[in-house]
């Protein structure tokens, strides 16, 4: 894989938990806010058939040049985050 390349599948990434490659598949968003992060495009929740292990992983791989959009996607992901709370708050109180 070069380091320019941007978007990335994870089934084949290493299991942080047991080290199992190509182990890990794609897992259903199970809360509304799993949802929200896999619909963004950020990153995909997977589990590991070979220890069980569930969690997400990120759909990108970044380059050094790549920091300012980086930064960018942050700040992003915490604006949306704010709003979507901020949402989730209303719509609880009615
Ligand atoms: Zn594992």
């Amino acid at each position: 894989m070069s380091e320019m390349s941007f978007k990335k599948d994870a089934s084949f990434d290493k299991c942080p938990k047991c080290k199992a490659v190509g182990k890990l598949r794609r897992s259903r968003a199970q809360t509304p806010w799993e949802r929200i992060v896999k619909k963004i495009g950020i990153s995909n929740y997977y589990r590991c058939r070979e220890c069980g292990w569930r969690g997400k992983r990120l759909n990108f791989t970044f380059g050094k040049s790549s920091l300012k959009v980086i930064v960018l996607y942050l700040a992003l992901m915490l604006a949306t985050a704010v709003i979507v709370r901020f949402i989730v708050q209303i719509i609880a109180l009615k």
